[in-house]
């Protein structure tokens, strides 16, 4: 079925303010966009009146833990479930993403070596509701006796050829992206984010092998030197990046076309906020969160004028950081980071659609682009809290059919 939107008040992902238009979807595509007093040919098309409200590309979650199961529709106390409870765990997350208008979603690891890469597949083929997937391996740290750690994997052989073998096993099963903890977590081991968990020669080892099996590395990096040998050893997206000192923002800088930084604000920003039960000590996790925020606060503008590439996403899935809160960042961006709305909103969407891999057919309201689209009962170019209601989303469109069209109740 064809449909034109009509008297839409349009972000096209670009940055700039919203235009009053029409916007017509064949398809899975967007064919044509209108600037009033021009319009789109209406022909046979199901015709959508928008009533002024706002037009705009669907969000992408450039930070995604769909197997974190705790999620806004259900609270686990803890991380881990059976493997079934997981799945339908994980396929519920899914479908709360696209609930919340997050169209896309950039794993950023998973509790499970194959769980997101079924999963991508039965979203794919239409069968589950939720967003594009960059399905990710499990979360890849070193052998390690804490059981806070999410992500111990069976396959704990160290070294440059045990590093080839986890990429090469990961890329074999179908993930696209495999996840490294570059550094520690001090939220997890107080002083760990200073730490490098890997040698360069793995590092470099699991870049070579990256390359050979075309899967995407994804780096969780808060000191300097992670930084520094996640871009040297070609990952793509490097997460937190808190401590990057001059060096590492120079290397960052001279791989700006290539590399992708999330600088994860939600799961710190919520660290702060929480009230724990009475037996679960976060005094350091509070800490070194308040470390943290008071460091990307003063990273974020570096980088940005540097030109590099950042994305908002913010490690939801624990439980004080829920699935489905995540346009929560937007909010974190232009409080905490200097953004304005439209400035974070392209980031979100545009740049989103560049990290999914899809730069020149994802992330706009262009002719020719996907129609991943929302509908927003509100401006959120002005108000960028509208996206944390879901019921202001008044339609979900992804690939050019309505998860959620005008006038369903959800
Ligand atoms: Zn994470």
């Amino acid at each position: 079925m064809n449909i034109v939107f009509i008297n839409a008040s349009i972000f096209d992902g670009s940055g700039a303010v919203p235009f009053s238009g029409e916007l017509r979807v064949e398809n899975n595509r967007i064919t044509e966009v209108a600037t009033y007093p021009s319009v789109v040919p209406h022909g046979d098309a199901h015709i959508i009146d928008c009533q002024g409200k706002v037009l705009m590309p669907g969000l992408v979650e450039a930070h995604a833990h769909l197997t974190w199961p705790t999620s806004v529709e259900r609270f686990v106390p803890g991380m881990y479930l059976p493997p079934e409870d997981l799945a339908l765990t994980a396929a519920r997350n899914a479908r709360i993403l696209l609930d919340h208008g997050f169209t896309s979603a950039y794993s950023a690891g998973a509790l499970s070596k194959t769980l997101e890469i079924k999963l991508a597949e039965h979203i794919e083929t239409g069968g589950l509701p939720g967003p594009r997937l960059v399905p990710s391996s499990i979360e890849r740290e070193p052998p390690n006796e804490t059981e806070l750690d999410p992500g111990q994997v069976m396959d704990q052989l160290r070294g440059a050829d045990g590093m080839r073998k986890f990429v090469s096993d990961c890329a074999k099963l179908g993930a696209k992206s495999v996840k490294f903890l570059i550094s520690g977590e001090s939220a997890l081991k107080p002083g760990a984010s200073h730490e490098l968990l890997y040698t360069e020669q793995e590092l470099m080892a699991a870049g070579e092998q990256a390359r050979i099996d075309h899967v995407w590395l994804t780096g969780h990096a808060h000191a300097a030197e992670a930084v520094k040998l996640g871009v040297l050893s070609g990952f793509r997206v490097l997460y937190h990046c808190t401590y990057a000192d001059d060096e590492a923002l120079d290397l960052l800088e001279s791989r700006r076309d290539s590399i992708f930084v999330a600088p994860t604000i939600g799961i710190v920003q919520a660290t702060l906020d929480t009230t724990p039960p009475p037996h679960f000590d976060m005094a350091h996790m509070k800490a070194d969160a308040a470390i943290v925020m008071e460091h990307q606060k003063a990273l974020v503008p570096k980088l940005r004028a540097r030109g590099i590439r950042l994305l908002p996403g913010g490690d939801y899935g624990f439980p004080y950081n829920p699935n489905g809160r995540n346009a929560w960042d937007l909010e974190l961006w232009v409080q905490q980071l200097g953004y304005t709305p439209c400035e974070v909103l392209h980031a979100a969407t545009a740049l989103g659609g560049q990290l999914m891999g899809l730069g020149d057919e994802l992330g706009l309201l262009k002719k020719g682009y996907l129609a991943d689209i929302l509908l927003v009962d509100g401006d959120p170019t002005k108000d960028v809290r509208i996206l944390q209601d879901k019921q202001r989303l008044v339609a979900v469109m992804k690939d050019g059919r309505f998860h959620k069209a005008p006038g369903m109740l959800q």
